[in-house]
Parts: C-alpha cells; structure tokens; sequence
C-alpha cells in the first residue's frame, strides 16, 4: 500500500524524499522537516528515527543517512522514515537551539502552529509526523558543550509502550528520565506511540558514536520485525535517574571524571578554577552511582550544567 507522511507518497518498494513544509526563509527556500522514506516491499510497522533536535548533535544525522541507504526496500518489512535533521535553523547555527528564534525544540512540543518557527516546527511534527508513525526514535548526542554515556531514555510512567524498543536500542543504561516535557518523545507516548530518546558521545563529531546510532536503529528494527535476525538483548540493564549540578560560579571547567565512570559518594567529578588557578568550585558525586554527562566546554558561567549524575535506581532483565 502506497504509505503517505505529510505531503510525501512512497509506493511498497520504494524511496523517496521530501519536505514537509513549515516556511519560507528570507532566501526564499522553504523551510521545514527533510524526510526519507523507505517503504518496503512487505506490511510491517512504521517507524520514524529523527535527528539534529538540537542542531549542534551531528552523529544522528549521519546514523539515520547511513541506515537509509543501506535499507533495502526489496527486503524491508514496513515503512522507515528518517528525519536526518529536524531543526535545520539550529543546524545552520551550530548550536544546540534555533538561529530563528533561540527556542529549545526539546522543550517546547507540542508547539503552536501560530507561533515562532520552533513552535510551528514542534506543531508541524505533532501534526503531521507523529499520527503517521507507529514509534519514534529520537536520536541525540551531549551536544557541542558535553559528552554522554550511551545511554537510553524510557520516559518514566511509559514503560509499558516504551520499554521494548528502550531495552533493544542496546546500551546497558536506561534513563527514567523525562520530569521535563516538551520532547518531540512524549508527544508521541502520549498519542500512544512507543518513543525514547537514544543518546551517545557529544562534545563533537564521532564515528564511533555514529556506529552505535546505526547498531540501536538496526537491531530496533530487528525488533520489531522489520529486517531478518533476531533482536540482541543485554542480560540486565540499569536503570539510572538524573541529576544536574550547576555552576554557583563562572570559570574554566576541569573535568575529573567520564561520562560513564561509576563513583561513590563524595568523588571528585570537576571543578572550577579561575584564570589564575584558584579554586571556585568542586563538583563531588552527591551519592554512589554513575557519571551520565560531563561538560567538554570549557568555558562556564554561573547556572551552567556541568554535570548529569545518575544515581542507580535498580536492575532490567528482558
Ligand atoms: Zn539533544
């Protein structure tokens, strides 16, 4: 069956791409959320893998390009829709948030069709997006300023939707997280859609952390039965929760620790030293648990994060 997503149709075995359309910016070129769409040959699931949220968190964009163009249609069960880069103005800005408007995107679903670009982008993802897919994957990095543990988040009171694509994304932690809303994440659990949020690397551009977006996209996808072989699961996973220290002081941040690294209670993360050396700040793990996020940036302002600390909320077994 012909699989249509906002204005673009794909015909069972084919590819094609797209735009669905948000504005015009002042160059005159549209704007809007770029598509892939690989409709296969075979009935099966939809499922949307997006990037580039935040513009400056650039190994999704090129995860989603390369599942793409290795997905045979021939042999695909169901539809796969990338979104290599949602938020092209924050793309175009190298920056975490929107050049248009400074919007976080990832705080503002499910956006407003008559507001700023960012919320119109948000509604037009809402809208058009969401009700077209059967899950969403959203793929994202610690961005320029930080680097990430592997890690993926199933939104806390979704388990039941999200917790068999979370487990199959692959990395050992699972982040309950998401006391934040605004994700593109929870406007698909709340229009029923299993949806998480995979994170890996950050602070740059790495084929490494490509290669573990591409292995969580694949193996999601084998399953939900979508490529032959089974699924690998990990024998247990840990459940983590979040907690993000701010600066009380402007300097230049030493790390102590990486993301991933297990520390007990009073462990030495980071600091902050002024331009002569002096001490400010130290950032000490506030319990036994596990470093999910280190600031790589080294410049910090009073109020930045420098630090998500995850404190051990339990074990998984699939
Ligand atoms: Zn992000």
């Amino acid at each position: 069956m012909t699989y249509t997503i906002g204005p673009v149709s794909c015909a069972p075995g084919e590819r094609v791409q797209g735009l669905i359309p948000v504005g015009v910016s002042t160059y005159g070129v549209d704007l809007g959320i770029p598509l892939i769409v690989i409709n296969g040959a075979a009935p099966g699931p939809v499922l949307c893998v997006d990037g580039g949220v935040h513009g400056d968190e650039y190994d999704g964009m090129e995860a989603i390009r390369r599942v793409l163009a290795e997905t045979d249609p021939a042999t695909l069960r169901g539809t796969l829709v990338g979104i290599p880069c949602v938020n092209a103005p924050a793309f175009e800005a190298a920056a975490r948030t929107s050049g248009l408007d400074h919007a976080n995107l990832n705080r503002i679903f499910p956006g407003d069709p008559d507001g700023s670009y960012s919320l119109r982008l948000a509604a037009a993802f809402v809208e058009q997006v969401i009700p077209a897919v059967d899950a969403l994957v959203d793929l994202h990095t610690g961005g320029a300023y930080g680097e990430i543990a592997p890690l993926t988040i199933v939104q806390g009171g979704y388990e039941e939707l999200a917790t068999g694509i979370g487990l199959a994304a692959g990395h050992p932690l699972i982040w309950k997280g998401g006391k934040w809303g605004g994700t593109a994440r929870l406007s698909a659990l709340q229009a029923g859609k299993p949806a998480i949020t995979v994170e890996a690397g950050g602070g740059t551009y790495r084929e490494e952390t490509v290669a573990l977006h591409v292995r969580s996209v694949r193996n999601i996808m084998r399953h939900l039965g979508m490529i032959d072989g089974q699924a690998e699961l990990l024998d247990t996973y840990t459940e983590v929760s979040g907690t993000f220290a701010r600066s009380s002081a402007g300097g230049f941040f030493l790390g102590h620790a990486d993301p991933g690294e297990e520390c007990k209670q009073g462990d030495l993360i980071g600091r902050v030293v002024d331009h002569y050396g002096a001490i400010l700040e130290e950032i000490r793990a506030p319990q036994d648990g596990i470093v999910l996020w280190v600031r790589r940036i080294r410049t910090v302002r009073t109020g930045d994060e420098v630090v998500i600390f995850g404190a051990v909320e339990g074990e998984l077994r699939p």
